[in-house]
């Protein structure tokens, strides 16, 4: 094919952002997903924050990756009339002796001062039990990604189509693919975990992890920022909260939550708050992380037209739209990848 036009498998936060990629370039494309409604995508609580971990470290790349989300986000939410992007006073607390030993050396690094408010957060001692200390975080927000995932497919249109891709539907040929005897330029995989079961992807080490998330409700008394301390909790729009996440190594098909994994995320949150609550419902998925990497893209090293978009791990939001923007430079201007997302550099043979 002389022209591009480009299959996506998947309707992710991967997926969708390359299809904006591509419709901000012009350039047509089917985007096909099999609709479940529980995947990482849609659970996800679409946190984006730049100081995380028990480390406290500045995120990797995060001043790279934040200015262009926020870009995209704003922009998207003008185009498709729903804002979709919350930026979010975020305040964490420091939940051990070990934290509060560490953070006042960290504040003296100079990739971390840009990033903390200079005001120490005052929080009402009625709703979160002591101690209080900690900070708040500049430049955190959050992503609705259900409303962005549904939004987008909508805008889509006759480009969105819901079915099961199996891998040995897609044929592939020196000038393109061809799926259900449509022709395209290229076929991009972003599948999320159910990747790990791709015949040409078995090789990519990953390692998923389950996560959960708990919605509740509860009084905060007109708290709108978000707040962390050994777990985060986040005001919705609706009026409940979303509180978590845990992580799962390892966990049955069709994956489920363990009892022990919720009853911990749930005393957590109880320590953590002084107000009483109510657990209304929960929601687990898959997220699909990638052995030391931070996600992995390009084609396939022996089938050109065949390209991977995957391992976003608990970063999607803030990282999907800088990498769709780099794949889509390499698939469509032969731009090099950056050597830490190139496929091809992990191929084993
Ligand atoms: C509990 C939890 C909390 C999280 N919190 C955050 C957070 O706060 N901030 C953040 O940035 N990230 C968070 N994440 C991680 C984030 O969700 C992931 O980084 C992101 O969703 C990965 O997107 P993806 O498009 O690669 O995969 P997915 O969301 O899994 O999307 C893949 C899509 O492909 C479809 N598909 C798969 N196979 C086929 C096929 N054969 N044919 C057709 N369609 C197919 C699936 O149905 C799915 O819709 C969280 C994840 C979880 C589970």
């Amino acid at each position: 094919m002389s022209q591009p036009r480009l299959l996506i498998i998947g309707q992710g936060l991967a997926g969708t952002a390359l299809a904006w990629r591509l419709q901000e370039r012009g350039v047509p494309f089917v985007i096909v997903d099999r609709g479940d409604p529980v995947t990482s995508s849609k659970v996800a609580a679409g946190l984006i924050t730049p100081v995380t971990g028990m480390r406290l470290k500045v995120s990797w790349r995060f001043e790279v990756f934040y200015p262009e989300a926020l870009r995209f986000y704003r922009k998207l939410g003008k185009r498709l009339g729903r804002r979709v992007f919350f930026p979010r006073g975020y305040v964490r607390l420091l939940q051990n002796e070990q934290e509060r030993q560490k953070w006042p050396r960290r504040l003296l690094e100079s990739e971390v001062g840009p990033f903390v408010h200079p005001h120490i957060p005052e929080l009402d001692p009625t709703i979160v039990t002591l101690p209080h200390e900690g900070f708040q975080q500049r430049h955190a927000a959050w992503l609705d990604t259900v409303t962005y995932l549904e939004a987008s497919r909508r805008f889509f249109g006759a480009a969105y189509r819901q079915a099961i891709v199996e891998p040995g539907e897609v044929h592939d040929d020196v000038e393109g693919v061809t799926w259900q005897g449509e022709r395209f330029s290229h076929v991009v995989w972003a599948q999320g975990w159910q990747a790990a079961r791709h015949p040409l992807f078995h090789w990519v080490p990953f390692q998923n992890a389950l996560g959960t998330l708990l919605t509740v409700k509860v009084d905060l008394q007109g708290e709108r920022r978000i707040l962390n301390r050994g777990c985060w909790i986040i005001p919705q729009p609706n009026g409940t909260m979303r509180a978590g996440s845990t992580y799962e190594w390892s966990f049955p098909n069709p994956p489920a939550a363990s009892s022990k994994v919720l009853e911990e995320l749930e005393k957590k949150l109880r320590d953590f708050l002084a107000v009483p609550l109510e657990v209304v419902d929960y929601q687990s998925a898959v997220r699909p992380i990638i052995k030391g990497r931070q996600a992995l893209l390009g084609a396939h090293p022996s089938h050109p037209r065949i390209i991977f978009f995957n391992g976003l791990g608990s970063k999607g939001s803030v990282r999907s739209p800088w990498l769709a923007k780099h794949l889509a430079e390499h698939i469509l201007d032969g731009a090099p990848l950056d050597p830490e997302f190139d496929l091809q550099a992990n191929d084993p043979a």
